[in-house]
């Protein structure tokens, strides 16, 4: 039988780590910061059939999995089409992450076959395919495993975010390539991070946090 293996395409673009390398830089002004008392905000758009009861379940899976590694998150859907909320229609800035959920192309098809579940731009955009957390959980033989599966695909295009290149690790939810097992581990809720990866995710919320407080006091003045 033929054994399907599932890993991903992840784009960190030279701009984008710049980016990302300047996240650390506002630490100087605000050295007192402390713990975030407000979770971050995470816009999804969703470009595919996915319900909005499955998406939800995904963005609950997705937030519990970042929350234990210390990066606190509350989820708004937007519209795909113009308008809704003038949040939805923001500008990104420097500390926003934003989720797709999105098809896997015609031509990534034919190009990774199965093999591919999402990509990641640092530092804000993180784009997960619909029809691989199908086929995931068709691995399993469970189609009502997808939305938790979706969530910990989420989860792994995120922690791209906050992790920076190279993020990906031999156990854990950052493994590169997911089949049964991984599946398996991911209903029952131990496809996490590592303590490792969690000490970097933290560093992470407070160099976010410490962006978010710059920019919103740069817009007030
Ligand atoms: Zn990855």
């Amino acid at each position: 039988m033929k054994k399907l293996r599932f890993t991903e395409l992840t784009v960190l673009s030279l701009a984008a780590m710049t980016l990302t390398a300047g996240l650390t830089s506002p630490a100087q002004t605000f050295a007192q910061a402390t713990e975030p008392t407000v979770p971050f905000q995470i816009l999804v758009f969703n470009y595919t059939k996915a319900s909005p009861e499955n998406l939800a379940v995904a963005e609950q899976e997705a937030g519990r999995i970042l929350a234990e590694a210390g990066f606190p998150v509350t989820w708004l859907n937007c519209p795909v089409t113009p308008g809704g909320s003038a949040t939805c229609r923001k500008q990104v800035e420097a500390a926003d992450i934003r989720v797709r959920v999105v098809s896997l192309p015609e031509q990534s098809k034919k190009l990774f076959h199965d093999s591919v579940f999402g990509f990641a731009m640092a530092p804000a955009f993180a784009s997960v395919y619909y029809e691989s957390a199908e086929r995931l959980a068709k691995l399993d033989d469970a189609s009502f495993e997808m939305p938790v599966i979706l969530g910990c695909v989420i989860a792994h295009e995120i922690g791209h975010l906050l992790l920076g290149p190279n993020s990906h690790s031999a156990s854990g939810v950052m493994q590169p390539q997911w089949e049964r097992k991984q599946v398996q581990q991911a209903m029952t809720g131990r496809l996490l991070f590592t303590p490792e990866q969690m000490k970097v995710i933290r560093a992470q919320t407070q160099a976010r946090t410490r962006l978010q407080i710059a920019g919103t006091l740069q817009s007030q003045q």
